[in-house]
This record gives structure tokens, sequence and C-alpha cells, in this order.
């Protein structure tokens, strides 16, 4: 594969980052990942904005224009010959002797790769996923999308071991999200109910899209918190990420949702989301 740092193109074994590199050292970056279906960029817009959004609450300076990151993310899809996956990107403060305080002026580190991967035939789409409640352990500034991942790695590693798909985090009673998922429900009455925004959960960039396209579609939605037994008791449950797009989940702790297959409404909105997008996505 082809990478990209700070302005260059390189092969994958020929990139190399400073061990100094405060992103290495203090998880001191946030990064994106962009899909790309059938040679299509998808949400890139909203994407490039939470990009903007991150670097400026942690003052890390934008090494690039939001023109030149389109322009880097349809080059690398071109030189790796992506058609179908995703596109990650990295920005860190940059490179200094190992210190908390950090000067001005630091150069940030950029780097973007690509990842093949079919993400418009994804079986898991077919059965659903099941989660597993978990207590809420990651910082308290989840709306910056830092690297800093690892306490949700640790527990999805958990879940797994316990024989579960992914995790539901819940803080004071409430559900936030999953490991790297917005977490959502259909009630009984058929109302779409997500999370409302604050610093509790990242602002999905798919959360945003199934919102917009769900009220065009005439369905009723609301954003409030909820309580994992409200969750067990909708019609319906599923998670939305750049790369599962809508993904079903079936099963919460073992309780099964609704006939314990994916429901219709998550279909419907799944289907709505990839028709716009490949009519509607950069290319
Ligand atoms: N929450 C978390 C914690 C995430 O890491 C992600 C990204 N994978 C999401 C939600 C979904 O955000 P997006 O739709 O922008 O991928």
């Amino acid at each position: 594969r082809t990478v990209y740092l700070n302005g260059a193109w390189l092969s994958e074994d020929e990139a190399k980052v400073s061990v100094f590199d405060r992103g290495f050292l203090f998880a001191d970056a946030i990064y994106e990942v962009t899909a790309v279906i059938s040679g299509k960029l998808v949400d890139f817009a909203g994407h490039a904005a939470r990009l903007r959004r991150s670097l400026d609450a942690l003052g890390i300076p934008a090494p690039v224009s939001e023109n030149q990151l389109l322009s880097l993310h349809k080059e690398i899809a071109r030189r790796n010959a992506l058609l179908d996956g995703l596109i990650y990107l990295q920005i860190s403060r940059g490179a200094q002797d190992r210190d908390f305080l950090f000067p001005e002026g630091l150069h940030p580190t950029f780097v973007m790769f690509t990842q093949a991967k079919q993400v418009l035939d994804n079986p898991r789409w077919k059965s659903g996923i099941s989660v597993q409640t978990s207590p809420e352990g990651r910082w308290a500034n989840r709306q910056i999308k830092t690297v800093q991942l690892l306490y949700s790695s640790l527990a999805k590693v958990n879940a797994a071991r316990d024989g579960f798909d992914d995790v539901l985090f819940v803080e004071d009673g409430f559900i936030t999200e999953a490991s790297s998922a917005n977490f959502h429900m259909i009630t009984p009455e058929g109302t779409l109910v997500t999370r409302d925004l604050s610093n509790a959960l990242l602002h999905g960039i798919t959360r945003g899209s199934i919102l917009d396209l769900a009220r065009k579609a005439g369905l009723r939605a609301e954003e409030r918190a909820f309580i994992p037994e409200e969750a067990k008791g909708a019609a319906e449950t599923f998670i939305t990420s750049a790369t599962s797009f809508v993904m079903p989940v079936v099963s919460i702790d073992g309780h099964t949702i609704g006939d314990g297959t994916p429901g219709p409404v998550s279909r419907r909105l799944l289907d709505l989301y990839i028709e716009d997008r490949l009519a509607n996505g950069e290319s």
C-alpha cells in the first residue's frame, strides 16, 4: 500500500514516525475514518468538519485546508485502487523531547492510509449483533475524536471473551454509546430515539445522516438519554458508524430485542443511506 505522511507518498514500510511523537507518547492525536463505497467518499464533508472541531479543541493547527484534504482522499484512493473500504487519517501534535508541556509551533504529524473492505456486503447486517452493557470509563471529552482508544479496546475484548460482539457503555444509568458506534432504538410506537449530543459521546457523522434521512422519510425522531431497560423493551435497536452504516443490535445482555432478528426500520434506514450515498458521494 501507498501511505501519506506529511506531504509525501511512501510505501507502507518506508513511512516512519518519530518515537518522540506526542501521538505515540501521550495519545495527543485525533483521527477520522471515512468509508469509500463503489469509489465514492461517504459523508466526506461531515468528517472534514468534525476533524476541524477535534483539531480546534486540542489547539493543533490544521496541516491542510478542507479542499486539500478532499484531494488527498481522492488521491490516496486512486493510488491504492480503493473501490470499497475506508480511509484512515491521523494528526498528532508532533514530536518533541518527552514533556507534558508542549511548546508553540510544533509541526503536526499527518498520516493517511487505506484499508480495503467489502463495506457494502456485511454479513452481520442480516444476523445483527449482540452487545453487553459495561461501565463507562473513557475520559470525559468523548466528543473529541482522539486516538485514546485503550479503554474501548479493552472493553470490547472483555465483551468478546464473554461471547458478545460489542459493548454498550452506561454512565449514571444512561447509555452513552457503543465502543466505536452510536446507539439508537426504535420504540414500540415507532419513534427513533438516540442520545442527545454532549461531551458524553462522539458526535457520529453517520448518526447525524441517519437522523436526517429518518426525518425526511417521515419517521418521528427524538434526541434524549435513555436507560438499558428502555432499550431492552424497544421494537428495534441498532448502532451506526462510518464503516458499519446501520448495524442491527438483536440482543442486549442476553435479552432478545423484538423477535431477535434485524427489524424493518433498521433495514430501511440502511437501504436509504446506501442508496443516497451511492447517488451523492464525492468521487
Ligand atoms: N462513537 C464512537 C466512540 C466512535 O469511535 C465512532 C466512530 N467509529 C462513532 C461513535 C461513530 O461515528 P461515525 O458515524 O462518525 O463513524
